[in-house]
């Protein structure tokens, strides 16, 4: 398809002087900061909000032990100015990747070159992308592209360098500045204007975008007055504009709404959009798991991924919010390695900081039921059970995992079959507690097939034998337990005298070798 024909000419739609001179987000709550667009675009006052928010956000690692980070209150006012300024930043990266393709079309082969360097906007925000893993920002999707085939001009604004028109051309601005209104945030309407032929004036324009902030920043408002508890605690600014980046990016066609909210995770659903690169396709539903940057919670599983090898060399030197990062890295890893192994669970999309997007399971917005909430005939009870100790074998043989807190609430039935979710927490039965966990994760399994009444389930000990390939024999509980945690000192001990674990398992699959 053809682009749509836009402007030759550098756009003026940038906030003009009537309303430079005052807040176009109205006037802040604080008293500290002074608010002309101006001074919000100045780099240095960026800097200082940038680092202020974080460390409202995260005061000090040593604070961790008390209270939550974003309370609300305490951040709220300098959240809402970050989130109007990111927004700004968000318009201004497009407003520049627009230059970037007119300036390109305008040139083409041309022996004369026109630089429009001196109307990039480029955010002070925006510098700072060096600590995005993934980077899919600059494979966006394109506002102008003309899948809409109403908004494109007539013909003569396209192509040919000798038909620049000025920045004054009303016709071709005004379409640009309709066309620029796909900008404005999600929520807001625009109506069907972008539908038509519109010219808006810069004049207009302007004052709608003022509008449309206005408005974006009042629903935030609104919102977080209405819901102080759940899923607001771990949407915070900078994971809405995260979001909201997803969805104008064309990743994600929209965000319909919440499906859970845990001590430690918001899960949201999604309509999967077009992938930017040809090779991925997103799934046409998607579950947004967003890990929460409260750390309260987190601080209790430190030891979970503290003693994870994989880990270790980082975990020291880490700062609380690259920690919560690090969960929704292993479950991006975690999930792979049971891909790669054919157990069903949750497809990876896409890790972007501490949102975690993966294929949905379940249909129409409705998630898969949790095993526990699911009654089973006794043919299908049987059926899970079976599939479940074959999983937990893959998961520890193939996938060199242990679940780590598998239990009826974290298996989903869908398609009549068992699929495994919530692996952040999985470690390598190498874990110094590894071995523990699977002996929790047995227990869980084995009671609740037992009293759905599957009679050829094992019992706990067996279980962990099974999945593990140990074989031992200790016929209660707490010996059992204990041999366990001996086994679990002997790898210990062994990293400690060689630097290395040991092989849980010879090649050939046998039960583990624990060799002294
Ligand atoms: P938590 O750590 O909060 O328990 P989970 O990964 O278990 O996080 O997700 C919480 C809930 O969200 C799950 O119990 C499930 O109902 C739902 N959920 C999570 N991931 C998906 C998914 N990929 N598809 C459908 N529902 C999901
Ligand atoms: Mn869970």
């Amino acid at each position: 398809m053809d682009p749509v024909g836009v402007a030759a000419a550098p756009p003026e739609a940038g906030p003009g002087p009537a309303w430079r001179s005052k807040c176009p987000w109205g006037a802040p709550n604080t008293t500290s900061i002074s608010c002309s667009l101006a001074d919000v675009m100045s780099e240095q006052l960026a800097k200082e909000l940038q680092l202020e928010e974080e460390n409202a956000a995260f005061p000090e690692v040593v604070a961790v032990a008390e209270g939550p980070f974003i309370t609300g209150e305490n951040v709220d006012t300098s959240s809402d100015l970050m989130l109007a300024q990111m927004l700004q930043m968000e318009f201004d990266r497009e407003y520049d990747a627009q230059l970037r393709r007119e300036e390109k079309k305008i040139n083409g082969d041309s022996k004369v070159s026109i630089s429009f360097e001196n109307y990039r906007k480029v955010h002070p925000y925006d510098s700072d992308s060096s600590e995005d893993e993934v980077d899919w920002q600059d494979t966006r999707h394109d506002p102008y592209r003309a899948d809409k085939p109403t908004t494109t001009p007539r013909k003569g604004f396209i192509g040919k360098g000798k038909d620049i028109t000025t920045k004054h051309d009303e016709v071709v601005c005004g379409r640009k500045n309709t066309a620029r209104m796909e900008n404005f945030a999600p929520e807001f309407q625009v109506g069907d204007g972008i539908g038509m032929d519109l010219k808006l004036s810069n004049q207009v324009f302007n004052a709608l975008k003022q509008h449309a902030y206005s408005e974006e920043r009042r629903s935030a408002r609104l919102h977080e007055k209405k819901e102080h508890s759940t899923a607001e605690k771990a949407v915070d600014p900078k994971t809405r504009l995260l979001l909201y980046k997803m969805v104008n990016s064309g990743m994600l066609e929209t965000i319909t709404g919440c499906i859970s909210t845990g001590k430690e995770s918001v899960v949201f659903h999604a309509y999967g959009g077009k992938s930017a690169t040809e090779d991925k396709v997103i799934p046409p539903e998607c579950a947004i798991k967003v890990f929460k940057t409260t750390l309260n919670e987190f601080k209790n599983r430190d030891k979970y991924i503290k003693d994870d090898y994989r880990f270790k060399d980082r975990f020291s030197k880490l700062n609380p919010r690259k920690i919560i990062r690090m969960w929704a890295e292993k479950e991006m890893h975690n999930l792979t390695r049971m891909q790669n192994a054919g157990i069903p669970c949750p497809q990876v999309v896409i890790l972007k900081k501490h949102v975690l997007v993966m294929s949905f399971i379940g249909q129409d917005q409705v998630p898969a039921p949790k095993l526990k909430d699911v009654t089973l005939s006794s043919e299908d009870m049987k059926k899970a059970y079976y599939q479940v100790l074959n999983m937990m074998q893959q998961l520890y043989k193939e996938c060199n995992l242990v679940h780590a807190d598998l239990s009826e609430y974290n298996m989903l039935w869908h398609d009549g079959k068992v699929w495994l979710i919530d692996v952040s927490q999985s470690v390598e039965p190498t874990h110094p507690h590894g071995l523990e966990f699977l002996f929790r994760d047995c227990r869980n399994v084995s009671q609740f097939f037992q009293k759905g009444g599957v009679a050829e389930a094992l019992n706990e000990r067996e279980l962990f034998n099974a999945v593990s390939g140990f074989n031992i024999t200790a016929d209660n509980e707490v010996d059992f337990q204990e041999e366990i945690e001996a086994l679990e000192k002997m790898n210990e001990d062994h990293v400690q005298n060689h630097g290395k674990k040991l092989s849980m398992f010879s090649s050939d699959g046998d039960p583990p070798i624990y060799d002294e």
